[in-house]
């Protein structure tokens, strides 16, 4: 038998013993998970959301390091002992987008691995060789386990979609979080300057140590008006968003014209109201940005192995991940939550 992570019912996790897979078929490898990283998805996975199709006891995880342990018939890209990690949804590989390597945009996903479908926190697993990536020398599978999502998700969003440029100003939402972590260092790398909040005083040196140049306390003053002082009322040129209904009109109010906002997220809420005429007249570009492409987590690894690594708030076994969740909920995290097994 081996250990999973099983969420059993809304808020509910438990250890569960699972038959191991089945040697792996042809096209597949099978994967040792050695850390998942824990997200925002994890957090609305564990709280159970009615619209999502799925069916209870999943085994949770949505993002994974691992070493290849066997490998099935015709694979030649990976062999036994190879580091690598694993894309985070079941594409096709054969739509339109797929071919294109836009693989967050395929037509016929199978669904979200560790939310809609069983995920990695498990000792093993078998997955198709397509969805692997090999790790470079020098990444720590520790780190490692914070690209398929985290370090790729900001990846996508500041320079596929924002397309962020060296020299500009960008305002990241919650500096601490674990994506936001991953924002102030991207956007450092190439020379921008890096406006940040945080909800705690506590979070401010943290988030100065990762390069950030000017950082609100969102909870003492008004972001937006901060960010109009910081920027002599020019405004940013990109909001890095995720927070959602809290922020999301100062989001607007803290853009310069024709500035862009790219966002991934809602964690205060799901919904707001436009003013529809400070939307075209101020020239605004929005970018919904969801997920990341094979060669966005490829790029991240990279950018781990040049030196840029992942803020680790703590590391937890498979029986603390529920305490682990209820942290990220109530935004007492700096960084990301690993679970090593
Ligand atoms: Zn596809």
């Amino acid at each position: 038998m081996m250990r999973a992570l099983t969420l059993v019912a809304d808020r509910d996790l438990a250890v569960a013993d699972l038959p191991p897979p089945p040697p792996p078929g042809a096209g597949e490898v099978q994967v040792r998970i050695a850390a998942v990283a824990l997200n925002h998805i994890d957090v609305w996975g564990y709280r159970g959301m009615a619209f999502v199709k799925r069916k209870l006891p999943i085994v949770v995880g949505a993002e994974a390091s691992g070493t290849i342990e066997a490998v099935g018939d015709d694979v030649t890209r990976f062999k036994p002992g190879q580091k690598v990690v694993m894309y985070g949804a079941l594409t096709c590989g054969h739509c339109k987008a797929c071919q294109e390597g836009r693989d967050n945009l395929c037509e016929n996903v199978g669904g979200l691995i560790g939310f809609h479908v069983d995920g990695f926190a498990r000792e093993l697993m078998n997955i198709a060789e397509r969805l692997v990536i090999p790790v470079p020398d020098g990444v720590e599978l520790r780190d490692a386990a914070c690209a398929p999502i985290a370090f790729s998700t900001v990846q996508h969003m500041l320079f596929d979609n924002a397309k962020l440029q060296p020299g500009e100003t960008v305002l990241v939402h919650a500096g601490g979080s674990g994506i936001g972590t991953v924002a102030i260092m991207m956007a450092k790398a190439i020379g921008c300057t890096v406006i940040t909040t945080v909800g705690d005083d506590s979070k401010i040196e943290g988030v100065r140590k990762l390069g950030a140049d000017h950082v609100i306390n969102y909870r003492k003053d008004r972001f937006e008006h901060e960010t109009r002082k910081i920027t002599k009322k020019k405004g940013v040129d990109v909001v890095f968003e995720h927070v959602g209904a809290d922020t999301f009109n100062g989001s607007l109010l803290s853009l310069k014209r024709g500035g862009r906002l790219v966002t991934c997220g809602s964690t205060s809420g799901p919904s707001t109201t436009l003013n529809l005429m400070q939307l075209f007249q101020q020239q605004y570009k929005i970018f919904g940005s969801f997920g990341a492409t094979m060669q966005n987590i490829a790029e991240s690894l990279d950018k781990m192995a040049a030196g840029m690594r992942p803020v680790i708030d703590t590391e937890v076994p498979l029986d603390d991940v529920g305490a682990a969740l209820k942290r990220m909920e109530s935004r007492q995290v700096f960084g990301k939550i690993i679970v090593r097994f």
